[in-house]
């Protein structure tokens, strides 16, 4: 109902804000309903030691598939409940989740959990997440929790003191998608990060281009250095997982691998397959 209404292209533009707002209400509402009927579900993807090929861990992931959008992506609903304010109770329900499945595995293997932005700017962060494991039942040290340069940036002291309370709680701590975004390489000095997640965009290419190759080989000499471990990520074919283990990386993660799976799969897949010492990583 514009006044404007003479001037086409002020009505189609409002129309298209209109239907934008329509329809990520209508996302809103349905993850909202989601969590509540316990339908947003977490998939779990192996991290593997590159020396051995053994699995070391799992990557949880959330996966959301509703019955009339289909399947929305955490890159999509993630933002958004952190945008509508609810991404407190989207991240508890993932977590109690993925902490349920991770008891089911072997001890030595470790869980690897997102958190969002939102939650790093959050002063009870640190203790809603322990106190989320601990009601799961898993042990802290088996946690690790992933978070980008992005996040950190947002309230740096709030992030360094929630960084601080989950590793003095024996919780690891990895920066993920690393030489992406804002990165710096003065944040490995300022914060204290125990792993590095080297993104996949340097990955994807690392066979292929020599630029990405060389990126890598200096971001893993520089973990070296810092103490850090280094995860590459997206590896999904066998010649950049060759030239990762030529460079020394320390771990690796990637379609070729495993791709992400449910938890009954993942525990079918670790009973099956998984013997300590004995090289396993063979696509879930
Ligand atoms: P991320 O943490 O960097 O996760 C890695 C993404 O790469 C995942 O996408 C994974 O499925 C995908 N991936 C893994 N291996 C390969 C590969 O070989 N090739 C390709 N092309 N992709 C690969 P996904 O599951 O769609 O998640 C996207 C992002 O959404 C994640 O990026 C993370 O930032 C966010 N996210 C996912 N689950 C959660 C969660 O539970 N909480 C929060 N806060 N964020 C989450
Ligand atoms: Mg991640
Ligand atoms: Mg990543
Ligand atoms: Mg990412």
């Amino acid at each position: 109902r514009s006044k404007r209404r003479g001037r086409g292209q002020v009505t189609v533009y409002s129309q298209e804000i209109a239907q934008e707002m329509k329809r990520s209400t209508q996302l809103e509402q349905a993850l909202r309903n989601a969590i509540i009927a316990d339908e947003v579900d977490v998939h779990f993807q192996p991290i593997v030691d590159l020396k051995t090929d053994m699995v070391v861990g799992f990557e949880a992931l959330a996966r959301w598939c509703d019955p009339d959008l289909g399947y929305v992506s955490p890159a999509a609903f993630v933002p958004l409940a952190e945008e509508r304010g609810f991404i407190d109770s989207l991240s508890e329900t993932l977590l109690h989740k993925a902490a349920e499945a991770a008891l089911s595995w072997p001890k030595e293997l470790f869980l690897s959990f997102n958190l969002s932005s939102a939650q790093l700017t959050d002063p009870n962060t640190s203790a809603n997440v322990l106190s989320i494991i601990a009601r799961a039942g898993l042990d802290p040290r088996r946690l690790e929790l992933e978070i980008t340069e992005t996040a950190v940036m947002m309230d740096a002291d709030i992030a360094k003191k929630i960084i601080a309370e989950l590793r003095l709680a024996g919780v690891r701590v990895s920066l993920d998608d690393f030489g992406t975004g804002q990165s710096s390489l003065g944040r490995l000095r300022e914060f204290s990060f125990d792993k590095v997640k080297v993104d996949r965009a340097f990955v994807s290419q690392i066979s292929t281009d020599r630029a990405c190759e060389h990126i890598v080989k200096a971001i893993v000499a520089m973990c070296d250095g810092l103490h850090l471990e280094v995860v590459a990520e997206g590896i999904e074919h066998f010649p950049e997982a060759l030239k990762l283990k030529a460079l020394g990386c320390g771990m690796g993660q990637g379609y070729f691998y495993g791709k992400p799976a449910d938890a009954i799969t993942t525990m079918r897949y670790l009973a099956e397959k998984y013997q300590p010492g004995i090289p396993a990583a063979i696509a879930v």
